[in-house]
């Protein structure tokens, strides 16, 4: 496999870790462009939104959950914050491995573009 992010969930490259449980895990974005920028993944691997069933209902609705509490923990809660998956080539996806970034702790630009 030769997923960067399957890499990272299995600790064959070594990540800042903000959160893990069985099924998910939370590290800091390499290249942030924010002080928060952490990105959510399924220690499953998916190659992006396009590939999410009704059946991964629970799994999503769980990484939101982390997400929002994350985003307390980072004091991002109240002040705002942005959650985005890019998904496919129109997109930018650059890491075909399905993934959401937590991007907040400064004030956003009202769209991405
Ligand atoms: P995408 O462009 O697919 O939405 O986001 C991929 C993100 O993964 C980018 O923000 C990029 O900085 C980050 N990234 C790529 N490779 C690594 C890595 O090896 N470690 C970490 N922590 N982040 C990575
Ligand atoms: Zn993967």
């Amino acid at each position: 496999m030769s997923c960067i992010f399957c890499k990272i969930v299995n600790n064959e490259i070594p990540s800042s870790k903000v959160y893990e449980d069985d099924r998910v895990l939370a590290f800091r974005d390499a290249a942030p462009i924010a002080p928060t920028h952490i990105l959510f993944v399924p220690k499953r691997h998916m190659a992006s939104m396009a590939e999410i069933t009704p059946g991964d209902a629970e799994l999503i609705g769980h990484i939101f959950a982390k997400i929002a509490d994350a985003a307390r923990e980072e004091g991002c809660s109240d002040s705002g914050y942005r959650v985005a998956s890019n998904c496919g080539a129109d997109a930018c996806q650059t890491v075909g491995h399905l993934h959401f970034h937590l991007i907040g702790g400064r004030k956003l630009t009202p769209h991405a573009g």
